[in-house]
């Protein structure tokens, strides 16, 4: 089955976030929600417990650390603690991460954290990932000015030189440049 249309049409599975069970919930397409839980309760004259008010369940909104990947703070008994969904999802639905193993996102967007784009392997396969959604992403056809970004006009840099430039672009910058120096060097000389 295609995986995209699975998860349009599939029903979100939602399964106890292992170590919160009870408290959290976590999806196959990666949300986070807490559940339903007594906030307030008191014991009656015959030992039994009641309970006064609740805390209603809702989903979290994760927040993006500096990489892009999501994280929520789960808590348990008055302590709070962060997590990567990534990992929460995996734990609670394929199991504990195996030694020497860590995440991976198949597509390599941090923040997708259906299931399906989601597994335990090395670090070698998660290089293999970034690799091979680098490389197939197309660059962009023209820059912001409308030159088309083929062959020579093109200027790579950056780290693993994949971020592209515009020659004729950066051509004007260092004429604009060369100007301005020539300028203040004449004001220099005419002073
Ligand atoms: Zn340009």
């Amino acid at each position: 089955m295609d995986i995209n249309q699975s998860t349009h049409t599939a029903e979100e599975r939602w399964i106890p976030v292992v170590g919160y069970e009870g408290l959290y919930e976590v999806s196959d397409r990666g949300n986070v929600r807490s559940l339903k839980r007594p906030r307030k309760t008191y014991l009656t004259q015959h030992g039994k417990e009641l309970v006064l008010t609740w805390f209603e369940g809702r989903t979290l909104s994760p927040s993006a650390d500096k990489d892009g990947y999501l994280k929520v703070s789960l808590s348990k008994n008055g302590k709070s603690k962060v997590f990567r969904v990534h990992r929460l999802v995996l734990e609670s639905f394929v199991g504990a991460c195996p030694d020497g193993m860590e995440c991976c996102h198949w597509n390599d967007v941090p923040d997708d954290n259906r299931l399906e784009n989601l597994r335990w392997g090395t670090s070698a396969s998660n290089g293999k990932d970034k690799r091979r959604n680098h490389d197939g992403k197309p660059s962009p056809a023209f820059c912001q000015n409308g030159h088309e970004m083929t062959g020579y006009n093109v200027i790579r840099c950056g780290e693993e030189k994949r971020a592209t430039r515009c020659r004729l672009c950066e051509r004007v910058r260092w004429r604009e440049k060369a100007r301005r120096k020539r300028e203040s060097f004449q004001a220099l000389n005419r002073a």
